[in-house]
């Protein structure tokens, strides 16, 4: 997979190259481009924003230089019938960036993101590039952070861990809270390693029984209780069909 993202602050996006994401990359799993959306100014102050029109607070970034990085970005992509790159745009008023998206983003060969600065970008860049590309606005959540590329962090993580061959073990996602599969609709309940006790708290007896069967239905029961607990909505707005009749309170 191939991620381009374009921002004002380059170095902020040097975690990209650490962990999980920086060992894809070195797999060539990844193929991750970060540049410097100045380079596309022409004035000798590298400008990238300007008074907001209908006057207000803050700045809006322009979009001349916008224009120009993607054009440039989607021009060194390769030639032939390559599915086209989606565009994702960080932004609050976007719709919520899920484990879903997540999956769906994952299944594509390019993504480019855009994340702003200041009040984000003229409403024009999204416009003109949404008529002849797949553009998806996405917002990491009901919080207003000072710039996309924490967001872009945030994503691209998300999205990385779930492409073939980035996780050591690749079952290591199927139960996942939000994931899609046996346990979909429900967060995953607590998780424990060795030593078997520690400080007077034992590890459940379950969990050392080697009863798989028994294990499983513990683990389920631990997701509905900690689902319902924090998360009511997910019960409420789940599938039906997803719960089994031992999921019902007796
Ligand atoms: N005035 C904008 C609004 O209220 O929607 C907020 C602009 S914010 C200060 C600057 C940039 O940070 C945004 O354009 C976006 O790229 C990024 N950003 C901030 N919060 C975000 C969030 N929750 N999700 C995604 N991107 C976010």
């Amino acid at each position: 997979m191939r991620l381009d993202v374009v921002t004002i602050f380059p170095e902020y996006l040097e975690p990209l190259g650490v962990s999980l994401v920086g060992k894809a990359r070195a797999a060539g799993l990844l193929d991750v481009r970060v540049h410097d959306l100045r380079g596309w100014t022409r004035d000798r102050h590298h400008t990238v924003d300007d008074t907001p029109y209908g006057g207000g607070p803050g700045m809006v970034m322009k979009p001349e230089p916008w224009g120009e990085a993607l054009d440039s970005v989607l021009g060194s992509g390769p030639s032939g019938a390559q599915e086209p790159p989606v565009l994702v745009v960080p932004t609050p008023s976007g719709r919520a960036f899920t484990q879903e998206v997540a999956h769906e983003l994952a299944a594509k060969p390019w993504l480019i993101f855009t994340p702003a600065r200041y009040e984000g970008i003229d409403r024009r860049v999204v416009d003109d590039y949404g008529e002849r590309f797949d553009v998806r606005e996405l917002s990491i959540g009901d919080y207003v952070l000072a710039g996309g590329e924490a967001p872009v962090l945030v994503m691209v993580e998300a999205i990385a861990r779930l492409l073939p061959g980035v996780l050591g073990n690749a079952e290591s996602h199927r139960d996942d809270s939000f994931a899609p599969g046996p346990m979909a609709g429900l967060l995953e309940g607590p998780v424990y390693t060795k030593p078997p006790e520690w400080r007077g708290r034992s590890v459940p007896e379950v969990l050392v029984s080697g009863h798989h069967g028994r294990i499983a239905r513990w683990r389920r029961d631990e997701a509905l209780r900690r689902t319902s607990g924090t998360r009511p909505d997910l019960i409420e707005g789940g599938d039906p069909a997803a719960f089994d009749k031992h999921d019902r309170a007796t």
